[in-house]
């Protein structure tokens, strides 16, 4: 059996997030990191590996992205991972997100997986949709938000988040899973699997090699329109009560809180 993961890589969380006007994408420029939400999938993925209770004889990391996005599929190596696929091409560049979920779905039909397991949301775009674009494609069943995974049958038991509390649905495989963070506790990588990740199987990939039909994606192919950007008005400066008199500081706070209604 063969599990693959998609793995993205994002700008780190520490960068203050912006969108080039000049472009009306995000700025990707500076540090990067595996998105940490993938982290949980790869866990995921070792966990039913490790599990025994499927036989699973790869685990496979997936990413569509840039030259730099190999950093992110050696990270997933270092998880755990077997070996990495990079779809990389200047076709894809300012593919939306229908776009980037039919490439990764060509790509995964290439490997025939049995499981895709995903994270939630990438920590940049946040749609948490490539998941459901993804299962489209592959006409396979998708669960989203889920944060426990059992064999049953050959197939999994999900349990998943919902705003109404937790569902428990039965799929067989093959099946899109994209993963929450209570999910698990990912595991940091051994300084031998750092150090060997660069050995490991990578295979590049450009648009033609997977059949990627190139009027559906990039720039051109993508349906999503970005208008203008303009930054949100600045904030005032809040109000710092010094307190040197704790009675008459919290008066103060009172008052502040009354003037405004809120107690
Ligand atoms: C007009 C337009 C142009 C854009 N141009 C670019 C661009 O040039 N470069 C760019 O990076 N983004 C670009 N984007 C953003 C890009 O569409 C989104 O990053 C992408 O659609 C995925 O959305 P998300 O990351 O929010 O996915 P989510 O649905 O939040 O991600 C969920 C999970 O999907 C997986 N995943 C997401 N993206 C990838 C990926 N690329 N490879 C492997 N796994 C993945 C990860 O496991 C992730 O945890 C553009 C968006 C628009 C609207």
């Amino acid at each position: 059996m063969k599990i693959c993961v998609l793995v993205k890589e994002v700008p780190d969380a520490a960068v203050e997030k912006r969108i080039d006007p000049s472009t009306g994408r995000m700025d990707r420029s500076g540090e990067k990191n595996l998105n940490p939400y993938d982290t949980h999938a790869i866990e995921a993925a070792m966990q039913l590996k490790e599990g025994g209770a499927l036989q699973v004889d790869e685990i496979v990391a997936v990413t569509m992205g840039p030259e730099s996005a190999v950093r992110a599929l050696h990270k997933a190596v270092s998880l755990g991972a077997d070996r990495s696929v990079h779809l990389t091409d200047d076709a894809l560049a300012g593919s939306d997100v229908a776009a980037t979920g039919y490439a990764l779905a060509k790509a995964l039909e290439k490997e025939q997986p049995d499981i895709v397991l995903l994270g939630q949301q990438s920590d940049d775009g946040e749609c948490y949709t490539i998941g459901a674009v993804v299962a489209d494609h592959l006409k396979a069943p998708s669960l989203t938000q889920v944060i426990k995974l059992d064999v049953v049958d050959g197939g999994l038991r999900c349990e998943r988040q919902a705003e109404y509390g937790y569902d428990t649905v039965q799929v067989a495989l093959p099946a899109v899973i994209s993963v929450g963070d209570a999910i698990n506790e990912p595991r940091y990588p051994s300084l031998k699997a750092i150090m060997g990740a660069k050995k490991k199987p990578l295979e590049k990939a450009g648009a033609g090699d997977v059949g990627i039909d190139g009027s559906l994606v990039g720039t051109d192919g993508s349906r999503v329109q970005c208008g203008e950007f303009k930054a949100p008005p600045a904030k005032a400066a809040g109000q710092i009560i010094e307190d040197e008199d704790t009675d008459a500081t919290v008066e103060q706070i009172v008052a502040w809180l009354d003037e405004r209604k809120l107690i």
